[in-house]
């Protein structure tokens, strides 16, 4: 079965950008305090392999493990005599133990048991997988006895593996690490990745986004204006499109698609079917009735598969495969091919989509990158490139470690080393929908506005809506529509203490603060007395999901015009009833207006101010044009009586207070 992911996500804690200088940004939001991490690794945690690197004196290494490869399959093997095996060992392990080799853990992390994706995998592994607490858990035997592994366990023995990998390397601890994630990663599965890292002794600084990553790689965040990159990842067993655009430096992601179930397991599958045919032909032995004969196929296919990329043919060999019998075929690069031209084709349908939703031509692309080991297939690119007109890829790095690459750049920015030579970049989150609270009416007064790279601290003036209010409710929302109705609450809570005043006196400054983790403090504070209160929500608690902020922004379009009528219409009626109230605060105040006033013009405007608030009363849902000429009506007798105030006074300058503007509360 085949599972297209078709929305364009937006992961729920942030979209990653990446910014060259400060330019755009106050550098007191762009530069959190600086910490001595000391050499920080990235780490491209993939579903079949996983890729380390550091940067060091100026440049990227990508870092070799122990067997010499440069990427490490994302394995864990327990053995029955109680070992556990991480990497190239437990994969070559496959064959004879494959009940108890782990692996495609990241197709679990962060995902409830009841995920149909989760449902649909666990079929299909050797391994045991269980329920715990509504969460896969694997089901290894170790030694003697039974144990269960959640996915962050399992994935947190992959990371200690690539850390120890850099440990030798670089001949001292490493503490903390840059990691990377699928673009389209949720906030659980984030978390979970992030848990797996504590679990493992790492500390996680950043997750990056595998796409942002390997455009970093390239130093596409090096180019000037506005440009668009397609990256196209086919590793293993996933198969991933993002379209990034990249302003002035900063990364936002446009658009992801792909097929979670295609990768180079498909073609080594393809190539297999091939062979046990051409096998049972030859010998009449059925190998699928030999799961360790099947193994051993796969690795040599594999191996076979990889060789073709760099040259026409091979050969593969294996001493007796099955019942004595050995096995040796030549493979042709046009044989694989042909075995697989409709999976390999099969690609250019997730990069139609993303275009598509990134409403794009492949004209409006400058930019194409390809990573993922799969790409190194000589035909994957002819079809990319032809797909793109007969434009090159972005060429140079190797495609199974631009991910890695990208992730160590960003390790060097965080981290110091001895050189002390950092690259000259600085990745930055942005919070991904607007924040803000609820005013009179229901409209959503917005504090921080979607896109806005964190970490920042917004404040706006407020007051109160009631004569004698002691209380404030502040209600915090997230989401793009006027009204806070059709938006998502994050929490509420309680000012309380408000000395009596007017309604419209007292100054309540309400300040949103979202931090580099994208935790966000909400906090109120009562000028007049100092009197605070706050409320602390989390990146990930009760926020929406990928799939309902998509809905929110679409909904945001679609509903704009809408929207914008009964903001309209709430404003008005604002307008009118804060211009009312102030009125008759001025007039009541003796400091104000009611010394000033004769007795004659403080009556007339005490009428008109009266029958207004009557009038607001029994107009609930006016129209625009009812509000504005009830204001208007109202400003023809007040305004005679001020300007004959302030000609009387004599100072010519008017005083604006009977026009001034709170936002109410
Ligand atoms: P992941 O999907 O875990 O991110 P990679 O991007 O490293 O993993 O891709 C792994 C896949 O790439 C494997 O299926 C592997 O067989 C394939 N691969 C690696 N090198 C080559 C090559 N030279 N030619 C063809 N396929 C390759
Ligand atoms: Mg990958």
């Amino acid at each position: 079965m085949t599972i297209y992911r078709n929305m364009r996500t937006i992961p729920t804690c942030v979209i990653l950008l990446l910014v060259v200088t400060c330019r755009h940004v106050q550098a007191e939001d762009t530069e959190p305090k600086v910490e001595d991490f000391g050499t920080v690794i990235g780490i491209d945690l993939g579903t079949t392999y996983s890729c380390v690197g550091v940067y060091r004196k100026g440049h990227v290494e990508i870092i070799p493990n122990e067997q010499g490869n440069r990427i490490t399959p994302s394995y864990v093997a327990f053995t029955p005599e109680g070992e556990r095996l991480i990497g190239d060992a437990a994969k070559n392990q496959l064959t004879t133990n494959p009940e108890n080799t782990i692996f495609d853990v990241k197709r679990l992390i962060g995902r409830p048991w009841n995920d149909k994706s989760v449902q649909h995998d666990i079929q299909y592994y050797p391994f045991k997988v269980i329920n715990k607490n509504n969460r896969p858990y694997v089901k290894v035997k170790v030694g003697s006895g039974d144990k269960v592994f959640s996915p962050e366990e399992i994935s947190a023995m992959v990371l200690s593996k690539m850390k120890e990998i850099a440990e030798t390397y670089l001949g001292k601890n490493v503490t903390h690490a840059v990691v990377t994630v699928p673009a389209y990663f949720n906030d659980a599965q984030r978390r979970a990745t992030k848990d797996a890292g504590t679990i493992a002794g790492l500390n996680i600084l950043r997750l990056i986004n595998e796409p942002t990553a390997a455009s970093i790689a390239y130093g596409l965040d090096k180019s000037e204006g506005e440009k668009n990159i397609l990256v196209f990842d086919l590793g293993g067993g996933t198969f991933d499109v993002s379209i990034l655009t990249i302003d002035h430096g900063v990364f936002e992601v446009l658009a992801t698609n792909g097929d979670t179930h295609l990768g180079g397991e498909d073609f080594d599958q393809r190539v297999m079917e091939f062979f046990i045919k051409l096998y049972k032909k030859k010998t009449k032995r059925n190998l699928h009735e030999d799961s360790r004969a099947i193994q051993k196929l796969r690795r040599e296919v594999e191996k076979a598969k990889r060789a073709l990329s760099s040259q026409h043919q091979t050969r593969v060999e294996i001493e007796s495969l099955m019942g004595g019998h050995d096995f040796s075929e030549v493979l042709t690069r046009a044989k694989l091919e042909e075995l697989n031209l409709d999976l390999f084709k099969s690609t250019l349908k997730p990069v139609k989509s993303a275009l598509e939703d990134g409403n794009m031509k492949t004209t409006d692309i400058q930019d194409i990158v390809l990573v993922g080991g799969s790409t190194r297939i000589p035909k994957i690119q002819q079809l990319v490139k032809e797909f793109f007109g007969g434009r090159e890829p972005s060429k140079g790095i190797n495609p199974d470690e631009a991910i890695a690459y990208g992730a160590a750049v960003q390790g060097g920015v965080l981290g110091s080393d001895e050189d002390n030579k950092t690259p000259d970049l600085l990745i930055l989150d942005v919070n991904s929908m607007s924040l803000g609270i609820e005013t009179i009416g229901g409209v959503m007064s917005k504090i921080i506005s979607r896109n806005t790279a964190i970490p920042t601290k917004k404040t706006q003036q407020f007051t109160t809506t009631e004569d004698d209010q002691d209380v404030m409710e502040v209600l915090v929302y997230e989401g793009e529509r006027a009204m806070t109705k059709d938006n998502h609450i994050l929490g509420k809570f309680d000012l309380k203490g408000i000395p009596p005043a007017e309604r419209g006196e007292p100054q309540i400054d309400v300040t949103f603060e979202i931090d580099v983790n994208g935790i966000l403090t909400v906090t109120a504070e009562d000028i007049g007395t100092g009197n605070k209160n706050n409320i602390v929500i989390q990146n990930d608690e009760n926020r929406l999901s990928p799939a309902e902020m998509e809905k929110m922004i679409q909904d945001a379009e679609e509903f704009a015009e809408e929207d914008r009528k009964v903001k309209e219409k709430t404003d008005a009626r604002n307008e009118l009833d804060t211009y009312v109230y102030s009125l008759r605060n001025q007039i009541n105040d003796k400091n104000k207006l009611g010394a000033k006033l004769s007795a004659g013009d403080k009556s007339t405007i005490e009428k008109v101010v009266a029958d207004s608030i009557k009038w607001l009363d029994s107009h609930e849902d006016a129209s625009v044009e009812e509000y504005q000429k009830q204001k208007t009506e109202l400003e023809e007798v007040v305004k005679p009586i001020m300007n004959k105030l302030y000609t009387a006074s004599g100072d010519g300058k008017k005083e604006d207070d009977s026009s001034h503007l709170h936002e109410d509360l």
